[in-house]
């Protein structure tokens, strides 16, 4: 059996959560135009592998002001921004052998992918940790998702002793294949295309349908 762990920003949608948070979340802020802006730096720092993962995370949370209240909002959004792969291949995504590995949010990654029937057991990510009057204020240290080299880490310890396929468009879903802890690595360029990415993998797949045409599965 083969298990294939699939990345969701800039992946199954074609947006980056953090982003679009930013955007509601600062919206009518006097300095949201430079907010967003470093937001997005240091999002593109994280995928180009310039910057660690829980550095860029801890930092980007900071700069948010994120309120619970935001979330329904950045639900519909992403719900919006699901790529059509993503909408052609959902009893792909479905199936057992799918999982969802991110460094974005279970409590919003779940209700956008539940129209596609993926199951929250199967959604590995990062939870947020709220004050009391509901503001983000980090991300629950728990999930190996909100540390460094996480993909890894969730990766293997996921993959139950099957081969593991990865699926995703940034530097830490290269690096669960450079470093042993996936069989094949496809750099997914649907959405985005990075070429620091490109430029070390051996497989690269535009569509849900061009991965499963390269493993061989029938869509
Ligand atoms: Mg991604």
């Amino acid at each position: 059996m083969t298990r294939y762990l699939i990345d969701f920003d800039s992946t199954l949608v074609a947006a980056e959560t953090l982003d679009v948070l930013a955007e509601i979340a600062l919206a009518g802020a006097a300095d949201r135009a430079a907010r967003t802006a470093a937001i997005r730096r240091l999002t593109d720092q994280a995928m180009a592998g310039e910057l660690p993962f829980g550095e860029a995370l801890q930092r980007r949370l900071a700069l948010l002001d994120a309120r619970r209240e935001h979330l329904p909002e950045l639900t519909e959004q992403l719900r919006a921004s699901l790529t059509a792969s993503a909408r052609r291949n959902a009893a792909w995504l479905a199936q057992p052998a799918v999982w969802i590995v991110s460094g974005g949010f279970e409590e919003v990654i779940a209700p956008v992918l539940q129209p596609l029937g993926v199951q929250p057991c199967r959604i590995q990510a990062n939870r947020f940790v709220w004050s009391a009057k509901g503001l983000a204020v980090g991300v629950d240290p728990s999930s190996p998702l909100a540390h460094d080299g996480g993909k890894i880490a969730a990766a293997r310890a996921s993959s139950d002793g099957e081969e593991v396929v990865m699926v995703g468009d940034g530097w830490t879903d290269l690096e669960v294949w450079t470093s042993g802890a996936a069989a094949r690595f496809y750099a997914y360029t649907e959405v985005v295309a990075r070429p620091a990415v490109l430029a070390r993998a051996e497989r690269r797949a535009a569509s849900l349908e061009d991965v499963l045409r390269q493993e061989g599965i029938k869509p």
